[in-house]
């Protein structure tokens, strides 16, 4: 069962002498009426609409139950109207809520003839129920004009639907889910015309009592000017039976998944397809999350390695450039040879012999000797011939040294 608390205020306001806005509390069903006419026949009409209603409702508490009471109601009214000539043109707004068994649990069902309104704030958002049936919100509703427009345009309070007007009326009807914490508002425009909806929002989300909230409304309109008569109802939902309950259930059921991650399903085939010996034809072109990651860093990892590669190369070069245009003077198997590269190779690349000699590095004299035993390195090869040709030896030939002339005559100076 549902449980609903209200609280209700009616105010004649600041300029008018007086109140021809009616409203209704009963159990379930709730509503505010905004009369109008000569002669205190306005005040006629909205009490005629709310005692009718009331009544008829009792008879058969449905929601189309409740759209014939209105219709109901109407239809007195303009007789009554008709025959009276005191109350010929009276008319009246009527909003009302009812709480309704459909069968398959309750609703809370919001009936509408005229430009009183009904607001729900749920969460903290307040939203409007009901249309306004005068003619700059239907011409706002019609595309032709502006809601900038239609707040300051006069015939905003020249209403297209009242109770009262004709023997027939259309009544529009909108059902609501009560869920616990929602707070229904229903208001004449003596309030919604003096008050802005950011502000009976706030009222609403701070005062928790809703007689409080009521009053404290009334107040605001008439400290905004009071120029109509204001009535406020209000219908909190205490209880819902569990639908809230109910509710977040069902959204559980449903478990949420950041857009663009893969289902698990997803997930299993593709690793079943990187496990099987086949390539993951699937998996070609397919735009799946963790797929366009793993491509982008192979390719940054390509990218390095080929840098690598050209710097390893370019290295190499630098090598093989200097091995090719090195050459020294060094010793090979006891006498004087010519390499090519460098004394002790360089990564890698061993020297080469270009040319044997018959010079014995025994025979050399002491210093050249020490500096050919560890190579002496030339930029060129003629370079280097040149320096094996003044080589300064003890003695042209190593074998007959027992019948040479003394070395000191013979050695060339450099
Ligand atoms: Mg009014």
């Amino acid at each position: 069962m549902t449980a609903l608390r209200t609280g209700a205020a009616t105010d004649v306001g600041r300029v008018r002498t007086n109140n021809e806005d009616q409203m209704l509390v009963a159990d379930t069903l709730f509503a505010v009426a905004d009369g109008m006419g000569g002669h205190a026949a306005g005040e006629v009409a909205s009490q005629a609409a709310v005692e009718v209603i009331q009544e008829a409702f009792a008879a058969t508490p449905t929601a189309d139950g409740l759209i014939a009471a209105t219709q109901k109601a109407n239809r007195d009214i303009y007789a009554r109207a008709d025959t009276d000539p005191a109350l010929r043109g009276m008319g009246t707004t009527l909003t009302a809520a009812a709480l309704i068994d459909n069968g398959n649990g309750e609703s809370l069902v919001v009936v509408n003839v005229g430009d009183s309104r009904a607001y729900l704030l749920r969460d903290g958002e307040l939203s409007r129920v009901t249309e306004d049936h005068s003619v700059s919100e239907e011409l706002v509703r019609s595309g032709q004009m502006s809601e900038e427009e239609a707040a300051t345009d006069n015939r905003r309070h020249v209403l297209t639907r009242v109770l009262g007007m004709d023997n027939d009326v259309s009544v529009d009807r909108f059902d609501l889910d009560p869920f616990r914490g929602d707070r229904l508002l229903l208001a004449t425009d003596g309030l919604t015309n003096e008050v802005a909806d950011s502000e009976i929002a706030s009222v609403l989300r701070r005062i928790e009592d809703p007689g409080e909230a009521a009053r404290e409304l009334v107040r605001r309109a008439k400290a905004a000017g009071g120029s109509d008569n204001i009535t406020v109802v209000i219908v909190d939902v205490l209880d819902d039976d569990g639908r809230v309950a109910e509710a977040t259930e069902a959204l559980a059921r449903e478990p949420v998944r950041p857009r663009g991650l893969p289902t698990s399903a997803q997930r299993d085939a593709r690793l079943r397809d990187l496990d099987g010996e086949t390539p993951p034809v699937a998996a070609i072109g397919n735009p799946e999350v963790f797929e366009a990651p793993r491509r982008r860093r192979l390719v940054r990892i390509s990218l390095f390695g080929l840098a690598v590669v050209l710097l390893v190369a370019a290295a190499v070069g630098v090598v093989v450039f200097t091995q090719r245009n090195s050459y020294y003077v060094g010793v090979k198997s006891g006498t004087v040879a010519l390499y090519q590269g460098r004394p002790g190779g360089l990564l890698g690349f061993d020297p080469k012999v270009v040319r044997s000699t018959d010079i014995q590095v025994a025979d050399l004299e002491g210093a050249t000797r020490d500096r050919v035993t560890q190579g002496v390195t030339f930029g060129s090869r003629s370079r280097a011939e040149d320096y094996i040709e003044q080589l300064p030896t003890t003695t042209t030939t190593s074998t007959t040294t027992t019948a040479a002339p003394a070395p000191t005559t013979t050695v060339k100076q450099p």
